[in-house]
């Protein structure tokens, strides 16, 4: 018989835990240039409880033009080991891990280096304290967010994703955990990348994430209509048809792949050109631009980017996908950083099916995190039986429509 008194504190938190089938769930996230770490309680059936949560975001990596691999790499290494020391320093016995316990550490896709630093350290982990390991792919994660916040009853499957987010623009559609199919990507850069170069154009790139500055200030433009204190030449930089009216205080912005039948009926999108549209606009100013040109300038840009996003959503929804796939759809999710941007939202909810459900992870879930690689390692565990060993490497290029076959998990015993 158990003698409680006889039992530390650790060893009877940990007894109980096995007796009500509950394990912890620990989330590692470092594949770009968040360090991210998301420690969940969870009891299958009912949602994961948060424990602890840390995260250090470097945020100014595309300050210089795009992510500095040695700058994202010194960030991890600077604070990956620091932030778990804070995480399972705290002398809580709900923190510390055990032989039940299961760790998710993002694998891939992503910059090799950086994906090192996660996976080194969670096996290092997973060996003094004898956890599971699950590899989790990133991509993977960010489209199964938003079944974290109902314990994965919502969006049931087949659902449509678009990622829009500093390194990824696609259209996934995805029919279970493990199948997903690209419907549209992009042909050159990512939506943030294009927003935040063009924020940096406009002179309005801080220290931190441009994307949210250059929607405060396109949207100071509006503001500033609708007080009557910008009395507009041409208000609207589109005319009915979709075509760029340019107020001659602003720059000529034109939306990309929609002139000509070989450009109308490509599904894919393309940001490249948002950027030298500012640039060449600014410079045909000499730079010389007042504060209002600005704003009318960063509501023009900011439109034709939604504006070509929503489109090439459309024409996806309608001619890639299949009718039999399509009349099974019933959920669309957007997610990424760039999901958090309220015209983005406004633009894309405009052209989906009224009868379609339309998901919207917080914003603090949309970008880059320890919890969704934790919830999408809970769901590769608990539903698919998958576990990964000592042996996993990174796969910084891990295809999403061959995830499994990219892989080295198995199919593990018992839970
Ligand atoms: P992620 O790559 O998912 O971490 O997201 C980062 C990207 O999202 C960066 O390019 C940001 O500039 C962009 N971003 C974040 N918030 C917003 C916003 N409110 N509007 C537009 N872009 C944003
Ligand atoms: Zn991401």
């Amino acid at each position: 018989m158990l003698r409680p008194r006889l039992l530390s504190h650790q060893q009877s938190w940990n007894l109980q835990c096995l007796l009500r089938r509950t394990y912890k769930v620990l989330g590692i996230e470092t594949s770009c240039d968040d360090t991210s770490l998301a420690l969940y309680e969870r009891l299958p059936g009912r949602p994961p409880i948060l424990l602890d949560y840390r995260h250090a975001s470097l945020n100014n990596s595309s300050y210089g033009g795009g992510i500095v691999p040695n700058l994202a790499l010194r960030h991890h290494r600077l604070n990956l080991a620091t932030l778990a020391a804070q995480m399972f320093g705290t002398d809580q016995p709900t923190h510390t891990l055990g032989p039940q316990d299961l760790i998710c550490v993002t694998q891939g896709p992503g910059m090799p280096a950086c994906l090192t630093v996660g996976l080194e350290f969670a096996k290092g982990l997973a060996i003094g304290r004898g956890c599971r390991l699950i590899g989790v792919h990133h991509m993977l994660a960010h489209l199964l967010t938003p079944r974290l916040l109902t314990n994965g009853d919502a969006p049931e499957f087949p659902y449509l994703s678009l990622l829009v987010s500093g390194g990824h623009t696609m259209l996934v559609l995805s029919s279970s955990v493990l199948r997903h199919e690209i419907v549209s990507n992009t042909r050159d850069i990512a939506i943030g990348d294009a927003v935040d170069k063009c924020a940096r154009h406009l002179g309005i790139a801080e220290r931190h994430m441009n994307g949210p500055a250059l929607e405060q200030l396109a949207r100071s433009f509006d503001v500033a209509v609708q007080a009557g204190e910008w009395q507009p030449e041409k208000v609207n930089v589109f005319d009915h048809s979709g075509v760029p009216v340019p107020d001659p205080r602003g720059i000529t912005v034109t939306v990309p792949l929609r002139k000509g039948s070989d450009r109308t009926s490509v599904v894919d999108f393309s940001f490249a050109a948002f950027e030298s549209m500012v640039d060449r606009g600014l410079t045909k100013k000499k730079n010389n631009v007042s504060v209002e040109s600005r704003a009318l300038i960063a509501n023009q840009v900011q439109r034709a980017i939604f504006k070509h996003t929503a489109e090439k959503v459309s024409l996806a929804i309608n001619t890639a996908i299949p009718r039999s796939s399509r009349e099974r759809i019933s959920h669309f999710v957007m997610a990424g950083g760039v999901a958090s941007n309220l015209e983005l939202r406004k633009a894309i909810l405009a052209v989906l099916p009224k009868k379609w459900q339309f998901h919207c992870p917080p914003v603090e879930l949309c970008t880059d995190n320890g919890k969704m690689i934790a919830w999408a390692g809970i769901e590769l565990f608990e539903h698919e039986k998958l576990q990964s060993d000592l042996t996993m490497g990174p796969l910084p290029k891990w295809s999403l429509q061959s995830i499994s076959s990219g892989t080295d998990w198995h199919v593990r015993e018992s839970l």
